[in-house]
């Protein structure tokens, strides 16, 4: 049975030829792009824009493509990124989408390795009854995250016209976002000349996000004295028991599985140690600028009353910032980007969800730059995982959205 409107099938059809499209990243990667296989979805990508009018296509050497639609009128100069890559979550690469026209109750994934999507574990699946959904075959991630983006990105393009007039428009497609946004850091900027962007990397239906943590990584590394146990008493110096005397002065409830909404904490994710040595990884997040920079602190201070307490040690602590927080970075002048997108939605009958988003999005990094971006809804739900699914009317109104904003409507 085919019951989806032309829009939707058009939708629809640019999806699966993206997300069939392999380009995973890879994390232990060290160069940008981090696969081959983002550069295949990048040319790809490249061509559909060059066929649909754009000018300015270019394709960077870290795989960032850029394009313009020349303004057709008066407007401000929009931006508009979605992330080329899809997660490496030990799945398969390849991508195998199946429609569903869901009635209620569970949906069947894979039939031979009796893979479901239970309505009982996923509630959200309730809301989307009588609907069109796309789903995985239980072997991979959809890769909605973010290919659900980037269809309606070029669907807006594709379908823009000229009978509207516009400011403007700038599209950026950038690898390896999953990766701790590796590829947006590569961008030009003069490629990519905006007021304000956004980025269409959301989840469900309605989800904006407009503030995201404050992101950082600390390294400490602990150099001992190694000894052999005769002659051990006063001249060896245990790196990894000061490792775990440093851990142990961490707030124990502070961590992720201890804290949700708006409180930030210290994540110990990494520990690697010898005799000689020992290295610990820690991630830093706070929606709350000065939260963010106490736990800051409170590692450094940390860290050195540990090295003043035990002189014949080594000890040092990098911390190295990532991302921020996307509210910080609003101004009375850029703000008209939130506001668009507010009045937008409320035109279009979208329900707006506000999200104090526990992550980052490349919107975070942009932000920090001086281009204020929001993110907002592709539709999907449960990233990363084979549960991954999209209703095709919400990927319908996230083109739509897209579609309006370009013409500044
Ligand atoms: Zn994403």
């Amino acid at each position: 049975m085919n019951t989806l409107t032309p829009i939707q099938q058009g939708v629809t059809d640019r999806f699966f030829r993206y997300v069939r499209t392999e380009s995973q990243s890879d994390a232990r990667a060290t160069t940008v792009p981090s696969t081959e296989s983002q550069w295949t979805f990048a040319r790809l990508l490249v061509d559909e824009l060059t066929t649909a009018g754009a000018t300015d296509v270019h394709l960077s050497d870290t795989c960032v493509v850029t394009a313009k639609i020349p303004g057709t009128g008066e407007g401000p100069a929009i931006g508009f990124c979605s992330h080329l890559d899809t997660v490496d979550v030990n799945l398969s690469p390849t991508v195998n989408p199946q429609l569903t026209h869901y009635e209620g109750g569970d949906i069947c994934l894979n039939a031979e390795r009796d893979l479901w999507l239970r309505a009982a574990d996923h509630p959200e699946l309730a809301a989307y009854e009588g609907q069109p959904i796309v789903h995985t075959d239980g072997t991979s991630v959809l890769g909605a995250d973010d290919k659900a983006g980037v269809t309606a990105i070029m669907e807006a393009v594709t379908e823009l016209g000229g009978q509207t007039p516009h400011g403007d428009i700038y599209i950026a497609f950038v690898p390896d976002e999953e990766i701790g946004l590796r590829g947006v850091r590569t961008i030009d900027f003069d490629r990519f000349p905006v007021d304000y962007a956004y980025t269409v990397d959301g989840g469900e239906l309605g989800e904006v996000v407009e503030t995201t943590f404050n992101a950082a990584t600390a390294t400490i590394t602990i150099a001992g004295v190694s000894a052999h146990p005769m002659n051990a008493k006063g001249n060896l110096v245990n790196p990894i028991t000061l490792a775990m005397e440093f851990a142990n002065q961490l707030d124990a409830q502070e961590t992720p599985e201890h804290t949700e909404g708006r409180e930030g904490f210290i994540w110990l994710n990494g520990i690697d140690g010898n005799q000689s040595t020992c290295t610990m990884q820690l991630s830093i997040r706070d929606h709350d600028r000065e939260g963010y920079e106490e736990k800051k602190q409170r590692l450094r201070t940390l860290a050195d009353d540990l090295a003043a307490a035990n002189p014949r040690a080594t000890i040092t602590c990098d911390i190295v910032d990532v991302y921020a927080n996307i509210s910080d970075a609003k101004t009375p002048e850029n703000s008209v980007g939130s506001e668009r997108l507010h009045a937008t939605m409320r035109r279009l009958g979208i329900e707006i969800k506000e999200i104090d988003m526990r992550g980052g999005t490349d919107g975070s990094w942009l932000s920090n730059q001086g281009v204020y971006t929001p993110n907002y809804f592709t539709g999907a739900h449960n990233f990363h995982s084979i549960y991954e699914f999209l209703p095709v009317p919400s990927l319908e109104r996230c083109y739509e959205l897209t579609l309006a904003l370009m013409r500044g409507e």
